[in-house]
């Protein structure tokens, strides 16, 4: 069993959705749940659609953030069946369960899945390493949120069984929580340089998530990066520091 993948549902309103979604997890075999701010869950409704994945409803943690979600994980594909002008380029299904269990199976990934009305936000996508889109009409492409599930389940289910071999090849990636405190890193030091206008961000902060979403640092990558922005950083203070002798 994958037991490293997570399935995160974002803000879903019906708990029949949670219910159907649990099933298709157990029948491909995933049973690493968790909600995001839930409308009413735990419900008869999600039980009963759970059918006999009651399991994996019980033990699904739920959560008040995506950060909380997120925590642990080194890499995050979001689902999407519309394209969004800034992100990732949309993978089909196959191409990126391929990437995620490409990793080791000690470290933690997550796909998540949007609300049924409007899907994820771009601030949640921009959390996200890849953007998934599973192939439909064009003219109606938005499936139910458990059969999307269930889409992504069967591909992990398929690639695990058929790349056992294979997963665990790469090397491991920074955290979430790492890359978020290096962002956070980042712009106070693009605040602090004059490079970023707070009056005038433009995309600057996303585009760099993207980027650095793109290279996947290891941990001790984005130490270096955090050690060089700390330097620059010391640097630019003593500059300012011994401003004034040198004039
Ligand atoms: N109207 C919403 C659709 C939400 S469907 C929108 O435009 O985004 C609920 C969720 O199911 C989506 O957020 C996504 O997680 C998943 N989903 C539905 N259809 C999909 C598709 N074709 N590709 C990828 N994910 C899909």
């Amino acid at each position: 069993m994958p037991r490293h993948i997570r399935i995160v549902l974002v803000e879903t309103s019906h708990p029949g959705n949670i219910g159907a979604a649990a099933r298709a997890m157990k029948t491909m075999c995933l049973d690493d749940l968790v909600l995001v701010n839930p409308t009413g869950f735990p419900h008869t409704e999600a039980s009963a659609r759970a059918s006999a994945a009651g399991d994996v409803l019980e033990k699904a943690r739920v959560v008040q953030t995506l950060d909380a979600a997120l925590a642990g994980c080194v890499l995050v594909a979001g689902t999407s069946a519309r394209p969004r002008a800034l992100g990732p380029t949309p993978l089909t299904p196959r191409e990126c369960v391929q990437k995620l269990l490409a990793l080791s199976p000690h470290q933690d990934v997550a796909v998540l899945f949007g609300r049924e009305r409007t899907g994820l936000t771009n601030e949640e996508l921009d959390r996200c390493h890849y953007l998934i889109n599973i192939p439909a009409n064009r003219e109606y492409g938005s499936l139910n949120l458990a059969a999307a599930v269930q889409v992504i389940a069967y591909e992990i289910m398929l690639a695990a069984g058929m790349s056992g071999a294979a997963m665990g090849s790469r090397p491991p990636h920074a955290t979430v929580e790492e890359m978020e405190s290096f962002y956070t890193h980042l712009e106070s030091a693009a605040l602090e340089s004059g490079f970023l206008d707070p009056a005038n961000p433009k995309h600057l902060m996303r585009r760099l998530r993207h980027l650095f979403n793109r290279a996947q640092p290891d941990p001790s990558e984005v130490n270096i990066l955090r050690g060089l922005l700390s330097a620059l950083q010391d640097a630019r203070m003593h500059a300012r520091k011994r401003g004034p002798q040198m004039n």
